[in-house]
């Protein structure tokens, strides 16, 4: 964890020590890029607004040698869409005030989703338009352009490619990308399809206004609505 507010450091290191995670806290940013070449953590938890180093520059610096999971804290809402807009590889954030319980449960579920990430693989390519996804290489490419997705991003089209021409709600997608059940973090959704649509262009993923979003052509409109559970059952 990288963080200069001794307080907010503390508690979530000993509520995650708790967990039965091991924790070592830095207190800025040069630091915590030192910390984490030596410590070699399977997830980074990195404040922002750090002395020293922003948390912009240490998410790159540490990002270079390898990728780490690194989950941002924001002061605040407009903060984080700026922090998503350059794009600097975190695979979520949290705003600041957040409580122990919420940390401990996006902890997990990143942690979650790097294991699964290096499942046994299955060879699966999923093609929609001119998007292609190799799903064990974790790889994307449009047209002939390979595209740079960071793990978060990969997961939700993915998540989106799988079923193309159907919408999925924003919960849906919490749960299934995110693996949070109680419909937090709208959010982070939103700023992950904006993300996406900046790297694979305008056009690709489609936002079904006030239901969700959805990549490739839609089925029709009635069906695309008792998919994500909103519509009447009339069928015309
Ligand atoms: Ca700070």
């Amino acid at each position: 964890m990288v963080e200069d507010e001794a307080l907010i450091a503390d508690a979530v290191a000993a509520r995650l020590r708790s967990e039965g995670y091991d924790v070592e806290v830095a207190r800025d940013g040069p630091s915590g890029v030192d910390l984490a070449r030596s410590a070699q953590p399977d997830l980074v938890i990195l404040d922002l607004m750090l002395p020293g180093l922003d948390g912009l520059e240490v998410c790159r610096q540490i990002q270079k040698d390898r990728h780490v999971p690194v989950m941002m804290l924001t002061a605040r809402d407009d903060e984080t869409d700026l922090v998503v807009g350059l794009a600097v590889g975190a695979d979520d954030y949290l705003t600041k005030p957040f409580s122990m319980r919420e940390v401990v449960a996006r902890v997990q579920a990143i942690l979650r989703r790097v294991d699964a990430g290096s499942a046994p693989h299955t060879g699966q390519v999923i093609r929609v338009d001119d998007i292609e996804v190799d799903v064990d290489a974790r790889r994307v490419r449009r047209g002939d352009e390979p595209v740079h997705l960071t793990p978060t991003e990969f997961d939700l089209l993915v998540c989106l490619a799988e079923r193309p021409g159907r919408v999925l709600t924003r919960d849906r997608l919490l749960v299934e990308v995110w693996g949070y059940r109680d419909g937090s973090g709208a959010r982070t959704v939103d700023s992950h399809v904006r993300a996406l649509r900046r790297k694979l262009g305008d056009g690709v993923v489609r936002t079904v206004h006030g239901v969700g979003y959805g990549l490739g052509d839609p089925a029709d409109e009635a069906d695309e609505l008792r998919a994500a559970g909103r519509g009447s059952t009339n069928g015309s």
